[in-house]
C-alpha cells in the first residue's frame, strides 16, 4: 500500500491545500493530512481546531470514498512517516520561493531516512497566489476569505 504523509502547518487549511490533497489522492492508495504542532510556536489557530477545519474542509472528498486521514503529530516529520508507514512525504510547490526552501529540507530528510521520498506537486495556477498568511491577514483585518478557503468553513468562528 503506497502511503502518503502531507505535512504542513495549516493554519488554516486552505484551497490550495486541498488541491494538493486531490492530486495526492491520485497518487496513493492513502493519504495522511499531518498537522505539525510546534509547542514553542502560538498559532492563529489551536491544533485541535486547525484538524478540524481540515476534517470538514474534506468531508465532500471522503465521502467520495477519498482514503484520507488528518492527525497532528509533534517531532521529525520523518519520525511520523515510520509512525504511520508512510513512505512518501508530499509537499506543494507554488514557485521557485517554495522549491528552494523544500528541496533543502528533502534532502535533509532524505539523509535522515533514504527510505522515505519527498515529491513535489506543482500548485494549480487558481489557487498558486493563496497562502495562510494572506488568509489570516484577511480574516485578522476583518475581510471575508472567501475563495481562499474551502466552502461552508466558518473560520472566524474559531477565533479566540
Ligand atoms: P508549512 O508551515 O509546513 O510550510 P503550510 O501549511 O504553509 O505549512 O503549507 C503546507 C504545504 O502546502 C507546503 O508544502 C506548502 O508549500 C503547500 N502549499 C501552501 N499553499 C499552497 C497553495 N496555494 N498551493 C499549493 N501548495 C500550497
Amino acid at each position: 500500500m503506497k502511503i502518503a504523509i502531507f505535512p504542513g502547518s495549516f493554519d488554516p487549511f486552505t484551497c490550495g491545500h486541498k488541491d494538493i490533497v486531490r492530486q495526492s489522492l491520485s497518487l496513493f492508495d492513502k493519504l495522511i493530512i499531518a498537522v505539525g504542532y510546534n509547542s514553542s510556536k502560538r498559532g492563529f489557530l489551536t491544533v485541535e481546531d486547525r484538524v478540524e477545519v481540515i476534517e470538514n474542509s474534506i468531508s465532500d472528498l471522503k465521502r467520495e470514498g477519498a482514503n484520507v486521514e488528518v492527525i497532528s503529530y509533534t517531532g521529525l516529520t520523518i519520525d511520523a512517516c515510520a509512525n504511520y508507514g508512510a513512505s512518501f512525504i508530499v509537499r506543494g510547490v507554488r514557485g521557485t520561493a517554495d522549491f528552494e526552501m523544500e528541496s533543502v529540507i528533502a534532502q535533509a530528510n532524505k539523509k535522515i531516512n533514504p527510505n522515505i521520498s519527498t515529491l513535489f506537486l506543482t500548485a494549480s495556477l487558481e489557487y498558486s497566489y493563496i497562502s495562510s498568511t494572506i488568509v489570516r491577514d484577511i480574516v485578522l483585518n476583518g475581510g471575508d476569505p472567501k475563495g481562499f478557503i474551502c466552502e461552508g468553513i466558518d473560520i472566524r468562528k474559531y477565533l479566540k
